[in-house]
């Protein structure tokens, strides 16, 4: 059979492929009926009936094994064909977990199928378990263990949070900070969140860890404002801006506006002085996203795009999103001083912001010099090693 056409017709009573066959795709019925069937002793053995929008084939190029069942038209068939690549380009970007199951599920069903209604023949074909068989195994596990690993540790209480100031470039006062997770672990001490942030917001875990980031981060707040106007600092409290990290699942998740609501009234805090910060990535989840934002900003929040340049390409949502802050990655920051084009697209990102009324806030200033271009560019907020480090509370308070 063709696998580079699209799809076959096929008469009735033709078979398809036959039991030992080689594998080199997969087929979607668009229409009629197929048996699936085994044959022994020159007898017919059904498996079963698959119809309209149902899958066959797929097995043995999941597990590279000759075909492990006959399959025939009962009537006029159309097949939509899926090429070996096709199938395995999904399977190889599913999840590691949901990847040993399909291959825990694929065992099963063909011992099933081998050992089945013939009955007489054992399973002696086995699963592939060799090379990316076992690696996958490992790799599931590990996440799975990592998973439960990273719950047990929220739930010991060994998250914190720890704030970065952001500071205006041309006075370097601190006009805000923002909340960075750090997972203090007994085992391993503070363990960066880029090694287990994609964890925690790729499954459920963010809702609860989310929501304690949230609570903790707006209690600081309160904290931090409290001791401004101790110090008389009033104007500095009244203006202070505290950006919390939000993931996509996290933003979207339909109770996330009531329960931000909730825990800024908790605080008695007001919304101008909460930041809610979000990579770009969160233009993809759609309507759901700007319903979200939309009510988020008629509270008053602000909202700004994080490690702006790196990700979703379009600038489309730009003008379409209410959005009060752009920050520049620091991937450009750090190479503004050697790299004349890095300095253009930091140029053009500020001139593009200011011209939609979006203030520009740069990640990752470490030098003097940085800070120095990046205000003679029209950048009015920093953030970076050169003016502090992220620390916990009780440091930060010394800082303002
Ligand atoms: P981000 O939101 O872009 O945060 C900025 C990161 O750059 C922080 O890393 C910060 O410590 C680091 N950084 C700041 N200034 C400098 C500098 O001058 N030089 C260098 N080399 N690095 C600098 P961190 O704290 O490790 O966080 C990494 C990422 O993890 C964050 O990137 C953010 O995407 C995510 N993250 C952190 N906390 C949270 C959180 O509470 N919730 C969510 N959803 N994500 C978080
Ligand atoms: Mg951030
Ligand atoms: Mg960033």
């Amino acid at each position: 059979m063709n696998a580079a056409a699209q799809s076959v017709d096929i008469h009735k009573d033709q078979i398809i492929f036959s039991e030992g066959d080689a594998g080199d795709c997969a087929y979607i019925i668009e229409k009629g009926r197929v048996l699936i069937y085994l044959t022994k002793d020159k007898e017919e053995i059904p498996l079963t009936i698959l119809g309209e929008g149902e899958i066959f084939g797929e097995m043995a190029l999941i597990d590279n094994q000759n075909r492990s069942a006959s399959v025939r038209a009962l009537e006029d068939v159309r097949l939509a064909i899926v090429t070996k690549q096709q199938v395995l380009e999904r399977v190889s970007t599913a999840d590691k977990v949901v990847q040993l199951l399909m291959r825990v599920l694929l065992k099963r069903l063909r011992r099933k199928n081998i050992g089945g209604p013939g009955g007489s023949r054992i399973s002696e074909v086995e699963f592939d378990n060799s090379g990316a068989g076992d690696d996958g195994t490992q790799s599931a596990l590990d996440q799975i263990k990592l998973e439960n690993q990273i719950f047990q540790a929220f739930q010991n209480k060994e998250f914190e949070l720890f704030y970065q100031p952001i500071v205006n470039l041309k006075n370097k006062t601190i006009t805000g900070c923002e909340a960075l997770l750090r997972w203090n672990s007994p085992q391993h001490g503070l363990v960066s969140p880029n090694l287990f942030i994609d964890i925690i917001e790729n499954s459920s875990m963010v809702i609860p860890i989310g929501h304690w980031i949230i609570n903790q981060a707006l209690k600081d707040l309160r904290t931090i404002q409290d001791q401004l106007r101790l110090n008389k600092k009033e104007r500095m409290a009244d203006d202070f801006m505290m950006s919390i990290n939000i993931s996509g699942r996290q933003f979207t998740h339909s109770d996330f506006v009531n329960n931000l609501e909730d825990l800024r009234e908790k605080h008695d805090l007001h919304t101008q002085n909460i930041k809610l910060e979000m990579t770009e990535r969160i233009m993809m989840d759609g309507a759901i996203a700007i319903d979200a934002l939309n009510q988020c900003r008629s509270l008053g929040y602000a909202i700004s795009i994080d490690d702006f340049g790196t990700g979703f390409s379009g600038l489309q949502y730009l003008t379409q999103m209410p959005i009060s802050f752009l920050k520049i990655d620091r991937s450009f920051v750090m190479k503004i001083l050697s790299d004349p084009k890095s300095k253009a697209v930091v140029s053009s990102i500020i001139h593009l912001a200011h011209a939609m009324d979006i203030e520009v806030i740069a990640e990752g200033i470490e030098h003097h010099e940085e800070a120095l271009v990046l205000e003679t560019l029209g950048a009015r907020f920093g953030q970076g090693y050169l003016f502090s480090k992220p620390v916990d509370l009780g440091r930060f308070l010394k800082l303002i």
